[in-house]
This record gives C-alpha cells, structure tokens and sequence, in this order.
C-alpha cells in the first residue's frame, strides 16, 4: 500500500514526486509539492521516500512597542485549514498561533494575541456559538484595539451579521477568511490577513468582512458586515456588498486604505453587548407550487419570526394569503427577495398589497440572510410590538435609505 507514503515515480519520460492519495480507480494519484493532483495510468515506482511528517508550526511571537494590540479569535474554516495529504480533504486544524507564526509580516502591523475558539467549518456553526464568540469579542474589545476573527466563508455573513447587531462596538471587528487553505500556492489566506490587521488598527468602529477583490492579489474589500453575501463557490472575490458598496478597498501589499461609504468611527460607538437571540425563526424560500402548510409546520412548533424570500419584488403565491394572515396575528412575517440585489416592493402587484394587508412587513433592501438574524435579536431583545417596528428601522446599516445600483 502506497496510499500516505511520498513516492518518486518514472511516467512519459520525466521524473515526479509526490504524496500518493487514495484512488479507487486503480490508477497512481499523486499529490506534487505544488498542490496539484495528477493521476498516472503508466508509471514505474522509483523510490519510496518515506511517510508524510507532521510539520510542527512554533516560532517566537515577539511584542513590539508602539504597536497596537490586536486580538485574533480564531473559529476554524478553510483560512484555519491545511489539505490533509492522506486523504486530499481539507482540515481544520491550524490554531490562531500556527497562523501568526505563517505570516510573520503581522507583526510589522500590530502585536498579536491569538484565542482558539472553535475549530470548526463554519457550516456547522449555530446561532448559541454566535452568542459565544460576541461574549469574547467584548470582552477582548475592553483591552484590545481592534479584533480579528478568522472564520470559515460559507457562513461568514450570518456570523458577521449576528455581531452586527448584538454588539455596538467603538473598535474594528474584521472577519476573515479564505477560500483555498494556507497551504496552496493560490492561498488567499495571507493576503486577506495582513488586510485585515491593517483595517483592526484603522479608525473604523464597526463589524466588517475582509476578503479579495479581484482575482488577482491587488486588494481587499472591507465590507459591512449585514450588506455582505458569498456569491461565488470558489472565486477568491466571492465576496460582494449587496445594495451598498464596500465600506473601503485595502490595496495590496501597500496596505493603504480607500475609504468609499460612510462608516461608524473608532470610539463613535459605546461598547455594548445584547447577547440574546430568538432561535424560532426561520428563513423560507418560496417556489412556484410551494404549500403554505410550510408555514403552518413552524408555527405549531412555536415560531412566531418568519422571513420569506419571495419572488420579484417580494411575492408568494396567491393561496399563500389567508395562512400568512392568521399567522401575521401573532408573529412577525418579514418579505425579503430571492433576487436580492434591489428592495422589496408590494405595493406594485395585487399580491403585493394583498400581503400588506395581511400583515407581511415589508424587508426593505435586506438580504434575506440579514433580516433572518435581524429577526432573531429583535425577538430575543425586545417585546413583540417593539420588534415588530424595528423591523423596517435601519439599526447597523443593514438598510440603505436609497437604492445603489
Ligand atoms: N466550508 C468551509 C467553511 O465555511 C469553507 C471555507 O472556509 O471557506 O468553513
């Protein structure tokens, strides 16, 4: 058995060496040292090399004076992650250390004190550990100059939202993430790190997502934490401001930051920290031939927090109506849309104004994800009518006044 071991082989006339991953083709996978798998269906064995090491990543952090202090809180994700050469999977499994250590152009930035709050993929996060880790992250905003918190993409916006709104922060809080592991030669990991540790130390005082904005590695786009979507699998620009702009592009390597929307400043804000949230809430795509019996499933299991991401301008089926009244008697039903760039608008269609009168608020220019944790703290923070009136106030930014396109 081959499969772990580092193998040099003979195939087409060259020489290649590699990890042997599992294949179940019976073909010879080989993962080279940069990266890539290759498959090879001839090929002679040279010389086995031996089994993969584990690589110990250890190197003196040092505190220089003068420089700010800034936390890293670190919840796993692919910027967390090394590709386990055994299998090909991708693992969490770096510490926030480990990763300090990997860039040691941090330090020119700020001093650095890392936390390991989670080693998880973000998939698996759950609005009680959103709870957790704004705990931490006001408790490190007492001492600290800006916080950090390295997160995986797939979830970042609802993690990015829920701070958002449960924390009111006078500081830089700057999620970041990546979406190929530190350890590939295409890793955006670096580069939205030392952006991100340029944006902590700024005179910024809000939530913000730091990731690449382009594909090529010339800058990052800081963007307000309730306004920002992963909108692309793989892409290292997946990430884009939806109805607004970016807060601020950071260009790369100079660091120099471009501030383009206006923004919460440092100190602007007291620090204070709402950290309930109603889980009874749930977000509901609508589709031609959907059954309102969806809603009815919910609210007999005690959800009174409904956001419905219909379509257009904010429409569900006709048949929908007289359900979504009942349940509009004692809960709030908020309509966002599945096109999610624009506002939401029921006044145009008979639908539309069919929903008003029912009782469905309308979300505005939110994205369905972002009026979902919005609903959320609302519930878990403030009595029924109180909540409901919020609905359509703009608390964090999360609603533009007007319409960007
Ligand atoms: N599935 C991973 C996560 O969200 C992807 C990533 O980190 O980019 O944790």
């Amino acid at each position: 058995m081959l499969t772990g071991k580092r193998v040099r082989i003979r195939a087409k006339g060259k020489v290649f060496e590699g990890i042997v991953m599992p294949s179940f083709t019976g073909n010879l996978v080989l993962k080279l040292d940069n990266g890539y798998n290759v498959g090879f269906v001839e090929y002679e064995l040279i010389e086995v090399l031996g089994e993969l090491e584990k690589v110990e990543f250890k190197r003196e952090i040092l505190r220089k004076e003068g420089l700010p202090d800034v936390k890293i809180i670190s919840t796993g994700g692919t910027i967390a992650s090394k590709v386990d050469y055994r299998t090909g999977a991708v693992t969490s499994q770096f510490t926030a250390e480990e990763i300090i250590s990997e860039i040691p152009e941090l330090a020119e930035i700020c001093n650095v004190s890392a936390e390991l709050l989670y080693n998880i993929l973000s998939e698996n996060m759950k609005p009680a550990y959103w709870i957790e880790l704004a705990k931490r992250v006001y408790e490190s905003l007492k001492s600290y100059e800006g916080v950090i918190i390295t997160h995986g993409t797939d979830t970042m916006h609802f993690s990015a939202s829920a701070l958002s709104f449960m924390l009111s922060t006078p500081k830089p809080v700057v999620f970041v993430g990546a979406q190929r592991s530190s350890d590939r030669p295409s890793s955006d990991a670096t580069m939205n790190l030392l952006c991100s540790a340029k944006l902590s130390v700024s005179d910024v005082g809000e939530v913000l997502v730091c990731m690449h904005g382009s594909t090529s590695d010339d800058f990052c786009y800081a963007h307000r934490g309730v306004k920002v979507r992963k909108m692309h699998t793989s892409r290292r620009d997946a990430f884009q401001s939806i109805n607004a702009k970016p807060v601020a592009r950071i260009y790369y390597p100079s660091l120099e930051i471009d501030w383009l929307s206006s923004r919460f400043r440092r100190g602007e804000r007291e620090l204070e920290l709402k950290d309930r949230l109603e889980e009874k809430v749930v977000l509901i795509k609508f589709f031609p031939g959907l059954s309102a019996e969806i809603i009815d499933f919910f609210h007999s299991k005690g959800y009174h927090g409904f956001v419905i991401e219909g379509t257009g301008l904010g429409h569900v089926s006709t048949d929908w109506i007289e359900t979504l009244k009942r349940v509009c008697e004692d809960s709030i039903v908020v309509m966002t849309s599945q096109c999610l760039f624009g506002r939401v608008c029921d006044r145009v269609y008979d639908t539309g104004r069919d929903l008003l009168k029912a009782g469905v608020i309308e979300g505005e220019d939110m994205l369905p994800e972002t009026a979902l944790v919005k609903l959320m703290f609302l519930l878990g923070n403030y009595d029924f009518e109180t909540a409901k009136k919020l609905v359509k106030t703009n608390l964090v930014g999360e609603i533009e006044s007007r319409s960007v396109y």
